[in-house]
């Protein structure tokens, strides 16, 4: 093969992803894995057995209408009038797709040309910085720094060349949990507007805010047009497995993304988008039940992680908790991680993998506290060695 290394040079330096590193080490040392993020219990009953009836049904059991099940589109589009406002047309401005990680895909491979900039909030999650390269863009980060993790919007600004073609935003964000504020959204729309740019919102933690409440990026002036909006039943239902996510956008962006879509996977989970269509249209308790369910969570680990010493950046949304570990005497998080699960029965993640300078983000770590409360207090009590 002449010596040519296989993985070709876009894809260079991707690897494999942190979880499949932290998870093999929970496995093989029995500790309690909060490092990857997706719940130890599943969402509603009666959404499960939605996916069963379907299935029973035979509903979904063979390809699903490219666009999605027409039950799950008006679905999307109810819940995003009920929550936001948002007016969008089921047939032609809502698209499913499988997990909102292929509407990410998806969007940056229809979206952007080679030697496009895309200008992300760094750290990234993690599939941003390979979708980007698979498109053969350049990203260029935004970087949040602790201790709030607010984006610098001068440097925004400045960020911005004649070659940006596209931001792509996530909010609440993952890992930091910093959720824009009103001010932030109407002065990046501002921008977005003045220099022409598309913007990509990853919307996943939609309902997990805990501080200030959510707003689509969508909902501003002058974004409607502009703006790809993600969204996911896996964190909002608590079913990561089922891979079932969605895109609302005006329809010419809706068709260039779903022209990308149609040759990834074509079409995807077709019970499970009964269930979903279902899920959707749950009563506001729902929402409200799980996001409390979660706060007192965020507030369980938060207290078990100072107990055991580590400084503690209290999320406003999302499932994680970012700390630093320089109370230790330490700056190495990932040398940190990779002793820890011996050290104290906790699996955890680095935020440096989600940062492209190595230095920013070292001396971070990130928990999960999508977990059992019992499963929380049991990694507290073992993280209190640490402090011993
Ligand atoms: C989990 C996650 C995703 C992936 O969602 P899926 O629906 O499981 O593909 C995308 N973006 C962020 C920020 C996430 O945390």
């Amino acid at each position: 093969m002449g010596g040519r290394p296989l993985l070709n040079r876009r894809l260079d330096g991707l690897g494999t992803t942190i979880f499949a590193e932290m998870s093999a080490l929970a496995t093989a040392t029995g500790a309690i894995n909060l490092g990857q993020g997706f719940p130890d219990t599943d969402g509603p009953e009666s959404v499960r057995e939605a996916a069963v009836r379907a299935l029973r049904e035979g509903r979904g059991n063979q390809y699903p209408p490219g666009p999605g099940i027409p039950e799950l589109r008006a679905a999307v589009s109810a819940h995003q009038r009920r929550f936001y406002g948002l007016g969008f047309d089921p047939d032609t401005e809502v698209l499913v797709t499988a997990g909102a990680t292929e509407a990410i895909a998806a969007a940056m491979l229809a979206l952007l040309e080679p030697g496009d900039e895309v200008i992300a909030f760094e750290p990234f999650y993690d599939s941003y910085a390979a979708c980007i390269a698979m498109a053969g863009a350049r990203r260029v980060p935004l970087t949040l720094r602790a201790p709030s993790f607010r984006p610098d919007l001068d440097e925004l600004r400045a960020a911005i060349t004649p070659r940006t073609r596209l931001l792509l935003l996530n909010t609440p964000h993952n890992p930091t949990g910093m959720v824009l504020t009103e001010e932030e959204q109407q002065a990046i729309a501002a921008l977005a507007v003045e220099r022409d740019l598309l913007v990509v919102t990853d919307e996943v933690y939609e309902h997990l805010v805990y501080e200030g409440t959510h707003r689509p990026l969508a909902a501003l002036p002058g974004m409607r047009e502009r703006t790809v909006t993600i969204g996911s039943a896996g964190k909002t239902f608590s079913f990561t497995g089922w891979k079932v996510g969605w895109v609302t956008a005006s329809a010419p962006l809706v068709a260039a993304v779903r022209t990308a879509k149609q040759y990834l996977t074509y079409v995807s989970a077709g019970p499970f988008q009964y269930a979903v269509a279902e899920a959707l249209r749950l009563p506001d308790a729902y929402f409200d039940e799980f996001r409390e369910g979660l706060r007192r969570k965020r507030d369980l680990l938060a207290a078990g992680l100072r107990a055991a010493g580590f400084e503690v950046y209290l999320p406003e949304g999302t499932y994680f908790i970012t700390t630093d570990i320089t109370p230790f005497g330490e700056k190495d998080g990932y040398a940190f991680c990779r002793a820890l699960p011996e050290r104290s029965g906790v699996v955890a993640v680095p935020n440096s993998v989600f940062y492209d300078d190595p230095q920013a983000g070292r001396s971070q770590v990130r928990f999960t506290f999508c977990k059992r409360e019992e499963t929380l207090e049991e990694a507290a009590t073992r993280l209190k060695r640490l402090a011993a």
